[in-house]
């Protein structure tokens, strides 16, 4: 019999039946004991007579047995008895103050990526408690996930027309019962000394009377996209928040969100040169007529703005200047059910000062595509998922003499919820006014009313010229 059958035959053995230490070393020889040892004690179901035995016999470190201290030893999954290590804390700057990272020692090269600073939670008394009104898909699936990323930010209230979510969801995240509330007592908010800021998560047509009703409890309000199915409900819903003397944000997250954050640092600074012209695309499909979205009532409209939404709000937020003329062509395919009430697709154009055009198409009724691509003078930069929650890729390319040189940009990616509403509760902790307030989503709807003007004339239609940059956004978040 070979050596590595009469091994094997004896660690088979040693798995089901009595086999001496003298003669599995003598086989195997020390050294390939400990590991057949503890790899065969890992995987069979030794007696404790057995599993004893063998871990006096084969200490991994190769201290003899007799030479660990028990008091500072430990059994290692083998069975093995270890020495402990020296349990150390190595050098830290560690600055009182919570807003302060922890700066620790330093192991990586920086030959790669270096990591960002330790996260600054506050502590969780000291964060801005928000009621989420409306327990839907955005508020379950990333709303409430999202705030454990949050670091400022913590979900404190509930409001819903369905008391079985109300009771589950307030288990599941830590709401007290009597922070839930219904559509009918919503005011009630106002009493509770918890809530600092109201995140409206409703049917877009609710967003007016929900902001409205909400401001008048005197919080705070983030509001959803879009703003309002109309500019009229936006200037009212700003003038109610304005009498109130409440902040209002729109919760554009991808102006929080660093990819497209990086794209818009790099055409400000004209990295590749003037950009020239955009192309953007946010589609998806969709197969519940019954569903508020397909309701011209309660959605405003169809594709548009629901996510065309973000190929205009983004190109607005990229070049930082206003569109001067829209033409629109829209489309919904007769006798589909879907789109009875709401368009299917809009494919549009925007003229930006200095001879810049977005092209910009959104549709319900294809598979889902979301991306866009900056082309200026001297590269391109290409943001695939662009307005995806996750996963986008952000692509460049330029020449360097005879080569194209054709880049992936990776970089940390964030939770774009949990930025928003960390900036909106920034905001509120230091009282300062949003990146992204009332006026940029009521610019948006003016945008979205002349694209529809457009499409039904079937000519382009002129916007009133804005002067500057950045004209309808707040200061720069301090944390995005
Ligand atoms: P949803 O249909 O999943 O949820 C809507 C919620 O409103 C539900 O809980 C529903 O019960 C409640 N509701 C109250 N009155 C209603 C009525 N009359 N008809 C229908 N529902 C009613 O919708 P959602 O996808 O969560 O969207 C909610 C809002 O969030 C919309 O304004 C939408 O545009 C916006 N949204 C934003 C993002 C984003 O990425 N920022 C993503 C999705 C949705």
């Amino acid at each position: 019999m070979s050596f590595t059958n009469e091994l094997l035959n004896t660690v088979l053995r040693h798995a089901g039946q009595e086999v001496s230490r003298k003669e599995f070393l003598s086989l195997a020889g020390r050294g390939l004991a400990v590991s057949v040892a503890a790899g065969t004690l890992a995987s069979c179901n030794t007696s404790p007579d057995n599993a004893a035995s063998s871990k006096a016999a084969v200490p991994t470190t190769g201290t003899p047995a007799s030479e660990v201290d028990a008091s500072t030893a430990y059994t290692s999954p083998e069975g093995a008895k270890v020495a402990s290590s020296e349990a150390v804390s190595p050098p830290a700057k560690v600055p009182a103050a919570t807003d302060k990272p922890i700066v620790l020692e330093e192991w990586k090269s920086k030959v790669d990526p270096q990591s960002g600073p330790t996260p600054t939670p506050l502590p969780p008394d000291e964060r801005v408690g928000y009621a989420l009104v409306g327990l839907g898909h955005l508020t379950l699936e990333e709303l409430l996930p999202a705030f454990g990323e949050c670091k400022k930010s913590k979900p404190v209230a509930l409001v819903s027309g369905s008391p079985e979510k109300l009771k589950k969801v307030a288990a599941q995240y830590g709401i007290k019962p009597e922070s839930c509330y219904s559509y009918e007592n919503y005011e009630q908010l106002k009493n509770n000394p918890e809530v600092k800021a109201i995140y409206i998560v409703l049917p877009n047509s609710m967003h007016a009377e929900y902001v409205i009703r909400g401001a008048k409890t005197g919080k705070h309000i983030l509001c959803e996209k879009p703003m309002a199915n109309s500019v009229r409900e936006c200037e009212l819903m700003i003038e109610a928040c304005k009498k109130a003397q409440v902040k209002l944000m729109i919760a554009y997250r991808i102006q929080y969100e660093p990819y497209n954050r990086l794209v818009r640092d790099m055409v400000r600074e004209n990295k590749f040169g003037k950009p020239k012209y955009i192309q953007a695309q946010n589609s998806q499909s969709s197969a519940n007529p019954d569903h508020w979205r397909h309701k011209k009532a309660l959605a405003g409209g169809g594709a548009l703005p629901d996510i065309g939404l973000y190929c205009l709000n983004t190109a607005r937020f990229i070049l930082g200047t206003e569109p001067t003329e829209v033409f629109g062509y829209m489309h919904s395919t007769p006798g589909n059910p879907l789109f009875k009430e709401v368009e299917e697709m809009m494919s549009w154009q925007m003229r930006f000062p200095d001879g810049v055009v977005v092209d910009s198409i959104t549709h319900y009724d294809t598979h889902d595509s979301r991306f866009y691509r900056v082309s200026a003078e001297k590269g391109w930069m290409h943001l695939n998922n662009g307005y995806a929650y996750t996963g986008q890729q952000l692509q460049t390319s330029h020449a360097e003499g005879p080569a194209k040189m054709q880049n992936q940009i990776v970089i940390p990616a964030k939770n774009q919820f949990a930025a928003e509403m960390d900036h909106f509760s920034e905001c509120i902790l230091e009282n300062k006014p949003p990146h992204t307030p009332g006026e940029e989503g009521l610019q948006d709807q003016r945008i979205i009313e002349a694209i529809y003007q457009s499409a039904r004339e079937g000519r382009p239609v002129k916007l009133p010229a804005v002067m500057g940059t950045d004209v309808f956004r707040g200061p720069e978040p301090a944390s995005a």
